[in-house]
């Protein structure tokens, strides 16, 4: 036998962890059925950094936050996501329906501008983007077909109208 058994840690009644002893690598599970634009929770933070690390989360240019409650920090990343991160009401929302023993997922640029680590997707969804480096490297056309914060909704149509002015200089 040459296959790892994930641990599964009960969170509470809406979430499972899961970890896997030889990586320590985690991800959080629905422990419960969710349908479409159901709050999966509010979320809030205990502390906020200038700059990003690979579990915070950016509410705008200088605020990343440290999750609470901080099992949140192990939603792992997909190009077809299940929830969103809404920033402004604090509430990590499901995008469509989530069955109980479903992966939580989120698509990081919905959040993230520039990634502290890049890295290359593997979710084998259709639309897989591959290289995951944040919201500032993707075209507007693909940011935009996403669910994604305000700051990111921002900064997208910042950079999208300031493009023609910026090759210019
Ligand atoms: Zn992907």
């Amino acid at each position: 036998m040459n296959y790892t058994v994930e641990k599964t840690l009960k969170i509470n009644s809406d979430f499972n962890l899961k970890e896997n002893p030889q990586t320590g690598y985690k991800s959080l599970w629905a422990n419960a059925n969710f349908k479409a634009k159901q709050i999966l929770t509010d979320f809030s933070y205990s502390k906020s950094f200038k700059k990003p690390t690979r579990f915070t989360i950016q509410l705008n240019e200088e605020q990343h936050i440290e999750l609470q409650p901080i099992h949140l920090q192990y939603i792992n990343h997909s190009c077809s996501p299940n929830v969103y991160f809404n920033t402004q009401k604090m509430q990590l929302i499901a995008l469509r329906e989530i069955k109980k023993g479903d992966e939580i997922v989120y698509f990081y640029p919905s959040t993230e501008w520039k990634m502290t680590e890049e890295f290359l997707c593997t979710c084998k969804s259709n639309n897989c983007l591959k290289q995951i480096k944040g919201a500032a490297f993707l075209p507007y056309d693909i940011i935009t077909r996403y669910e994604i914060s305000d700051y990111i909704q921002r900064k997208s149509t910042q950079a999208y109208n300031n493009l023609p002015f910026k090759n210019l200089n």
